[in-house]
């Protein structure tokens, strides 16, 4: 499943459409969009960011470190303690 990510206009809430993204780091980046509302015509700069992990990668990197998301970390955490 993929899904084509947006954010609608903050002022007008019309459709907006991705001009370019740039990457400011390994888990973040800024994307341009332009509103579709002829009459509005606001351009704006988002933000896109890996927040947190649900299921560990298989080929962890080093330098990359993503919180666990609370409920993952405390089912790691029981796990870890029943091997205990
Ligand atoms: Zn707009």
């Amino acid at each position: 499943m993929s899904l084509r990510i947006t954010i609608r206009c903050p002022h007008c809430e019309a459709r907006a459409v991705a001009r370019s993204s740039q990457k400011m780091s390994d888990t973040m980046r800024e994307i341009t969009y332009v509103c579709t509302n002829p009459l509005c015509g606001h351009t704006y700069v988002a933000g896109l960011e890996v927040l947190r992990t649900l299921s560990p990668s298989a080929m962890p990197r080093r330098g990359i470190n993503i919180p666990f998301s609370p409920h993952v970390a405390r089912e790691l955490l029981m796990e870890q303690l029943q091997l205990i």
